[in-house]
């Protein structure tokens, strides 16, 4: 199932502050592709994330999730969205601090209502994978901001979304790691088909990308008003 954004359109802040951060946007991403997403701070990348994973609503334009567009779902229907279908790492990992490592994944497993069967070696599977083994009963407060965002990777993987969407994955981690992580995002993009957008600065991301989308170039071509 292939993301479309066509023609959007977003404005953000009020009075003085009012920004089009997206001004008539249109690029679609590929199933089974991860896609780093380029471009200056400012440029809007992480409001075309919050708009590709139904988090903002665009003032105008469509956002195609296959067919149908979810630009136009009730709230309810975008919150289901969200939870079923879709993943996101923001920078801050948005974890619960009072969890360890394994019960942030052990409850988004459980909130997004999947059977908890085998739940928990897939969970330490891949805490393990991004390097985190000797972490599993740490709580979220006791990490570094670069070992939250790893889990907050790991958790998104467990639920095998379609969209999955990644804000800096490799800002906060050392290089070796940071090759890593690229790899693991690109090989479960690859083995289960899903639309990867990851926002970055960090040419070892454009690198491993299936292809790389300039934001600059995107609001140029949007024409004089850009
Ligand atoms: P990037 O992720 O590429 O750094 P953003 O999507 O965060 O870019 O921001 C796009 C533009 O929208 C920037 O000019 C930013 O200053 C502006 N912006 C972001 N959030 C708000 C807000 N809440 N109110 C007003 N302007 C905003």
């Amino acid at each position: 199932m292939s993301l479309e954004l066509r023609d959007v359109t977003v404005t953000l802040g009020r009075g003085e502050s009012r920004t089009t951060a997206l001004r008539e946007v249109s690029v679609r991403f590929a199933p089974s592709a991860l896609t780093a997403l380029v471009g200056p701070s400012g440029s809007g990348k992480s409001t075309l994330l919050a708009v590709a994973g139904a988090l903002l609503r665009p003032d105008s334009g469509q956002v195609l999730l296959g067919d149908r567009d979810i630009a136009r779902l009730s709230s309810a229907e975008q919150a289901r969205l969200r939870r079923e279908r879709v993943g996101y790492v923001f920078q801050s990992g948005n974890l619960l601090s009072g969890l360890t490592a394994l019960e942030q994944l052990l409850a988004a497993a459980s909130i997004a209502g999947r059977p908890p069967r085998g739940m928990r070696s897939r969970a330490e599977e891949l805490l393990t994978e991004v390097g985190l083994a000797h972490r599993l009963r740490h709580r979220a407060d006791e990490l570094s901001g670069g070992e939250r965002q790893r889990i907050a990777i790991a958790r998104a993987l467990l639920l095998e979304p379609e969209l999955l969407l990644v804000d800096e994955p490799t800002a906060a981690v050392d290089r070796e790691r940071a090759a890593g992580l690229v790899d693991l995002l690109a090989g479960t993009t690859h083995r289960h088909g899903c639309v990867t957008v990851v926002a970055t600065h960090d040419p070892v991301v454009e690198e491993a990308a299936d292809r790389v989308v300039d934001m600059s170039r995107l609001r140029a071509a949007a024409g004089p008003r850009a």
